[in-house]
């Protein structure tokens, strides 16, 4: 049986008084929630959110890191920082940084690696391009994401898969329940193939994109999705929350 897995992406959003207000809302009303609860806010609002999620029920992610864990990496934020900060799961290849920051699957992956090393929970974003579902290569393009996402990962226990197709990020199209549910349930034969039947079972796969409170439950519902990745709707505690109680 997997756990429902809601997490919000703040993407480059709020100052830290915002920040600060937004998470306090959130461990009021979410602290009777069901679920497992993550909020990734940018680099520079960890340190301030990081005590107020402390001892509850959210995590503290990071929205991405460098593939080194120090040095000459100007502009770069490292996974010893990040644990410092006490950051616990981070989120590697977004379609943000893969499609605008020309992240490729191998710096992802290097990424990942390092991520996982540092005892840290990734995230793995995979996700089509519209004229890639167009073109009938939805199921084709997660897969290489994924393959070449974790080449080299021996053990998942400690990485979560969410489908995003890029085309539903942030332009209020979502996938229908069933074209989600069924990349969903490829994914996770494609994890079979390599890790085994009993790590394709477990394995949390997140839907994100354009997630919101009507749409979440319907979402949730289907067999293969185990949660969500929400950006927008993650911005307010009045949206959020419906998301992280879905079906209640
Ligand atoms: C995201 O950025 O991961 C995302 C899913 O954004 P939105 O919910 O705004 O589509």
């Amino acid at each position: 049986m997997r756990n429902y897995y809601i997490a919000g992406n703040w993407k480059m959003h709020m100052t830290r008084s915002e920040a600060a207000e937004l998470a306090r809302t959130l461990v009021a009303q979410l602290k009777d929630g069901e679920h497992k609860y993550l909020v990734a806010p940018s680099f520079t609002l960890i340190e301030t959110v990081a005590p107020i999620v402390k001892g509850s029920n959210i995590g503290l992610g990071a929205q991405n890191m460098a593939a080194e864990p120090q040095g000459a990496h100007t502009g770069e934020v490292s996974v010893l920082q990040l644990k410092d900060l006490g950051v616990d799961t981070v989120i590697l290849g977004h379609s943000e940084r893969r499609h605008v920051y020309k992240e490729d699957d191998a710096l992802v992956n290097a990424k990942v690696k390092l991520a996982l090393q540092h005892g840290f929970e990734v995230i793995l974003c995979v996700g089509e391009l519209l004229e890639e579902r167009e073109a009938g290569r939805a199921e084709a393009v997660c897969e290489g994401q994924v393959v070449k996402g974790l080449e080299g990962v021996s053990d998942l226990s400690r990485v979560v898969i969410a489908y995003e197709p890029v085309w539903a990020i942030g332009t209020g199209k979502t996938a229908t329940p069933e074209d989600a549910d069924a990349i969903h349930a490829y994914i996770r034969k494609v994890i079979e193939k390599t890790y085994g039947a009993g790590a394709a079972e477990k394995i949390v796969i997140q839907y994100g994109g354009s997630v919101k409170p009507e749409n979440a439950a319907q979402l949730m519902a289907k067999e293969n999705i185990d949660g969500a990745l929400v950006g927008g709707a993650a911005l307010k505690a009045d949206s959020f929350v419906p998301i992280a109680k879905f079906g209640r």
